[in-house]
């Protein structure tokens, strides 16, 4: 299926690996132009260098090595040379989600910190490219969110606060004027995906059950319909899917890729 969004421009944030990784690489492969961020400059550089080769240099691949939750951050994703400016036709909003812990543990610094990263981050990113996409006639904007909206996961506190928040906004925002001028905003809601996310949280959740990782991984995997993790690439098949012109009448969704591990009918 030709997706009928070659020569577009994507920004893709938290793209050096995982989830951001798997939808800038669905995104090239496509023929969209991609401006890929995460912080770390070495990592980053490999992945874009990789998938240049990929794509047989057929389409602009630019890094940009800064923290996205920063507004320095973002201005330097809007005043990078060779990019669109503010002029995305897609955007992927993505970068670390909070750790996990005890909320007893959680101040206020350690709030503030999640709904900046996993909420006021997405909402600044919205609101500098909607109303240029709106004035174009085509935008597509996919915030990558987590399962744990719809069914949280108790260590996992700030995510759930943070991203619930995010969601509400979403909802509203993407039913405003801007449906009518061919914009999309949608969540795509991430189950258990095998990445350096999630090797990161099983630990502590090991701990909590008194597992040891490996354990605590086969558990999991046994509990998801499908069997096992997710792969990024997979994720950002449906990613791009999303981001497609056949997609145009999907708005103000929240998708899950999950592996049917949610058990509700919706
Ligand atoms: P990952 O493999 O750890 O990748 C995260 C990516 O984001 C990396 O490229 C990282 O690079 C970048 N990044 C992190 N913080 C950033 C920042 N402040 N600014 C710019 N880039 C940043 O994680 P993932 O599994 O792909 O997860 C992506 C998102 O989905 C996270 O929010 C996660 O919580 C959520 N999620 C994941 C799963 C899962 O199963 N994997 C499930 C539910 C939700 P640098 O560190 O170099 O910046």
């Amino acid at each position: 299926m030709d997706l009928g969004i070659a020569g577009k421009w994507a920004l893709v944030g938290g793209a050096s690996k995982g989830l951001g990784w798997g939808c800038a690489r669905a995104l090239a492969l496509e023929g969209v132009n991609v401006v890929m961020v995460a912080r770390g400059a070495e990592v980053l550089n490999k992945s874009v260098d990789d998938l240049r080769m990929e794509t047989g240099g057929k389409v602009q691949l630019i890094g940009v090595a800064v923290d996205i939750t920063t507004e320095a951050g973002r201005e330097a994703i809007w005043n990078v040379a060779g990019g669109p400016g503010k002029d995305y036709d897609i955007v992927v909003t993505n970068a670390g989600g909070p750790p996990p812990g005890d909320f007893r543990d959680w101040n206020r610094e350690a709030w503030i910190k999640a709904i900046d990263g996993n909420m006021l981050t997405p909402i600044e990113l919205i609101k500098a490219t909607v109303d240029g996409m709106a004035a174009r006639g085509f935008g597509r904007i996919i915030n990558i969110t987590s399962s744990a909206v719809k069914a949280p996961i108790d260590v996992l506190g700030l995510s759930n606060g943070a991203r619930s928040g995010l969601t509400g906004f979403v909802a509203g925002a993407s039913r405003s004027a801007i449906a009518a001028k061919g914009v999309t905003i949608n969540n795509l809601l991430p189950g258990k995906f095998d990445t350096d996310r999630i090797r990161a949280t099983l630990p502590a959740m090991a701990q909590k059950q008194g597992k040891t990782v490996e354990e605590m991984r086969a558990i999991q995997q046994a509990q998801i319909p499908a069997g096992r993790y997710g792969n990024p690439q997979e994720f950002g098949a449906i990613c791009a899917f999303l981001c497609s012109q056949h997609a145009a009448y999907m708005t103000g969704q929240n998708v899950l890729a999950d592996g049917g591990a949610y058990p509700g009918s919706f």
